[in-house]
């Protein structure tokens, strides 16, 4: 009889013992799935320890119902990687476990049953010669592309029809075959790789002879000069030894980009991880990774909790992006955890950005990370020109100066693109009742709602509820309803008819819901025909548009003046990234920029400086004021109906502290933590519920972490945690 502890995703900070009715220990294996009862149900788990010292056997175990993998899913790196996950962020090792397996593997299925199909030529097959097929040019090109080949059906079905497929496996021309998955061959690359400039040379230099041990690089690079010709060409020994490479991507829209891109280069298999993808499909991935088949690996965070055979080097570009931040259940930061998941897999991990965090630039500076800049364009392009344009004063068309507009049309007769970069979607922010000043209201939060006039509807950007447009004033009846502010949906109808000679393509949320619009919309740009493109966010992330030549910030007055002290920070990364998409085809690029502060610091420290310039004295406030980098933190926050509970549950925490803090000695490190709150979350209500938070400081994490465990015991036993909901935030990044 053997005693199995397991994990289980369930929301309990706990492992859970079973018994297995057999004596030959390597009947079972440590993180192998087995099938188990808990309650009434049966529940899929993984083997974390047998027979673990502090087990005991009462005769009161159950007993395990299945074992499901003769061999570990979950190997010891990974492991590794999960259990440090759930105790960084004091989150349940069974919702970790979550993240790190698909779904169809969570619910128990067999990996026996899953092989790889492959589709090759049958004998007849191989014996026919061109002359045959001259009947049908693609029955003939499929038989062409798998006479040298083998495909698998999906790769095949890209260029080739099911129809085609199927009239020759009808005729037993070809046949479709399962196989284990296998790890890849490495071929030479496609393409030659550019010459490197000297500071590309250096780059990729030291990531190379880093190969085969941990390593943490910054790569600072302004963009387009030419981050990822440095990573491809770190990549290609990584490929020649055998070995795969992960490059994690902050979004889903950047995957088949890069994807591209990398696909043009290397002659190897590729493939991405999202998560528009099926459930089988994830599961291939996932079995790609394990087998060593996949060789590059391109996706969003999760991807890096693939089970890679043999990780040789691992990429984030795009380091300071936010959504590389898991925002809600198992809240990770996939940027940490790649480091930690290098120096399990005793890789290189290479941060890529060219508006770094603030946290990796400090680790710089704590000489944690080695810094690789390319400070210039690696084209002859210069780094676009950025003007502000004083709003004070002045009469605005639709928001837009008279100079503005001038320049913009000088721009698109030069047969140019001209980019504007609005960061709200919708058609106006609210509507306003032009009789007593009504503006339409969330029903569930504290916020207005947008007006989406194409779908007429009022949407909260918060809560996401929706509803018609009134036709009457909620306060005084009028019917005289008008938008406030505006939207890029807005700015779009607007330009329609302010410049109408010219197409615009609009990229935001809306626009690009649709499965393929992205793709479309980002065609039609790279089509080069001179048009108007109008985009959020979206816009500022990664994108290479070449014949963009005007980028107009057409409103950045609202996030001048925000309480999150991140702010600073996230406006000049999106601004430098926003300029950065000027001018990168052969012609020079400019920006301009609409504002009613032009002279307002941070403005002029972004243009004048730079962002590095502008990092380096952000740096030096944050450590002045004592915030993160220099600090740690952490956040509880709680949500209810009763605001009342969810203050006075946070006040227990927060008494809970302060008693640590009058019991510390000076040399206790409990007196390191200093708190902020309860307060009220700047959204002090979000679909119908109220919102506290408690923000946690420390410059010790040790203490931090400490004084957390005391905080998550005291949570588990007190009566009011269950009559609202909470969550725990380590290292939060969203504040609202
Ligand atoms: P980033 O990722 O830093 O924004 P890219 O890698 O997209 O920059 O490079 C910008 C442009 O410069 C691309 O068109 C790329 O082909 C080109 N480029 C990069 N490196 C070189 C080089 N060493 N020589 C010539 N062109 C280069
Ligand atoms: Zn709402
Ligand atoms: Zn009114």
């Amino acid at each position: 009889m053997l005693i199995v502890r397991v994990a289980l995703p369930v929301p309990l900070r706990q492992h859970f013992d079973y018994q297995l009715e057999t004596d030959d220990p390597t009947h079972v294996k440590v993180g192998a799935r087995v099938l188990v009862p808990f309650g009434k149900r049966q529940l899929v788990g993984i083997v974390w320890q047998i027979n673990p010292v502090d087990s005991f056997n009462d005769n009161k175990l159950k007993t395990v119902s299945a074992l499901l993998d003769p061999s570990p899913v979950l190997g010891p790196k990974l492991r590794d990687l999960l259990s440090f996950a759930s105790d960084y962020y004091h989150h349940p090792l069974g919702d970790v476990l979550t993240s790190a397996l698909p779904a169809l593997l969570r619910e128990g299925r067999l990996l026996d049953d899953e092989k790889h199909k492959i589709i090759k030529l049958t004998e007849t097959g191989q014996k026919l010669s061109e002359h045959d097929f001259r009947r049908s040019a693609k029955q003939l090109a499929l038989w062409q592309a798998l006479r040298t080949n083998e495909l698998s059906e999906a790769e095949l079905l890209q260029n080739h029809s099911r129809t085609t497929l199927n009239q020759l496996l009808e005729k037993n021309l070809v046949e479709l075959v399962s196989q284990p998955f296998a790890p890849f061959v490495y071929q030479r690359e496609k393409q030659k790789a550019l010459q490197l400039n000297p500071a590309q040379a250096l780059a990729v230099t030291a990531v190379v002879q880093a190969l085969g041990s941990f390593s943490r690089f910054l790569l600072e690079g302004v963009t387009g000069s030419g981050k990822t010709e440095v990573y491809l060409q770190a990549i290609t020994p990584v490929l020649a030894k055998g070995q795969q490479v992960l490059v994690l991507v902050p979004e889903i829209g950047l995957t088949p980009q890069t994807l591209a891109r990398f696909e043009k280069r290397f002659a190897v298999p590729m493939q991405s991880w999202h998560s528009n993808m099926t459930d089988s499909e994830r599961l291939r991935a996932w079995q790609r990774s394990q087998s060593g088949d996949a060789a590059i690996t391109i996706g969003t965070r999760s991807a890096l909790f693939l089970p890679f055979r043999n990780l040789g080097l691992l990429i984030i570009d795009e380091e300071h992006d936010q959504s590389l931040k898991q925002q809600d259940g198992f809240r990770y930061h996939a940027r940490d955890l790649a480091v930690k998941r290098a120096s399990i897999e005793q890789c290189p991990i290479l941060l890529g950005s060219a508006t770094p965090s603030l946290e990796s630039l400090y680790n710089v500076q704590q000489k944690k990370f080695s810094h690789l800049q390319l400070p210039e364009r690696a084209t002859s392009q210069l780094v676009p020109q950025i003007e502000l344009i004083d709003l004070k004063q002045q009469v605005l068309k639709h928001g837009l100066a008279d100079g503005t507009l001038a320049q913009m049309r000088q721009h698109l007769s030069r047969g140019r693109q001209v980019m504007l970069f609005l960061n709200r979607r919708g058609f106006a922010p609210a509507l306003i009742c032009h009789e007593c000043g009504w503006l339409t209201e969330c029903l569930h939060c504290s916020a207005f709602t947008t007006y989406h006039k194409q779908s007429r509807q009022l949407v909260c950007h918060h809560c996401a509820a929706t509803r018609p447009v009134p036709h009457q004033c909620g306060a005084c009846g009028s019917t005289q309803l008008a938008p406030v502010g505006q939207g890029t949906e807005q700015l779009e109808e607007q330009l329609g008819k302010l410049i109408p000679d010219f197409p615009i393509t609009r990229l935001d949320r809306d626009s690009t819901r649709r499965k393929g619009s992205l793709e479309a919309h980002l065609a039609t740009i790279q089509s080069g025909a001179p048009q108007l493109v109008i985009g959020t966010q979206m816009l500022a992330k990664g994108h290479h548009f070449p014949a963009v030549t005007l980028v107009v910030i057409v409103d950045v007055d609202g996030a001048l003046y925000s309480s999150d002290f991140r702010a600073a920070e996230q406006l000049s990364q999106l601004l430098t990234q926003v300029s950065g998409r000027a001018g990168r085809g052969d012609m020079p690029g400019k920006v301009l920029l609409q504002t009613h502060y032009p002279g307002h610091p941070l403005l002029q420290d972004v243009i004048q400086n730079g962002y590095s310039a502008f990092a380096r004295s952000a740096l030096k406030e944050r450590q002045q004021t004592q915030l993160p980098p220099y600090q740690f933190m952490a956040m509880f926050r709680a949500e209810g109906l009763d605001s009342a509970i969810c203050q006075l549950w946070l006040s227990e925490l927060q008494q809970i502290c302060a008693g640590q803090m009058q019991a510390a000695t000076p040399l206790a490190p409990a007196k390191r933590v200093q708190w902020l709150g309860p307060v009220k979350a700047p959204l002090e209500r979000k679909a119908g519920k109220y919102r506290w938070q408690l923000q946690l400081f420390s410059p010790d994490r040790k203490a931090l972490h400490q004084m957390l465990e005391l905080l998550l015991d005291h949570i588990s036993r007190s009566a009011l945690s269950r009559k609202l909901k909470w969550q725990l935030d380590v290292d939060p990044l969203d504040l609202s």
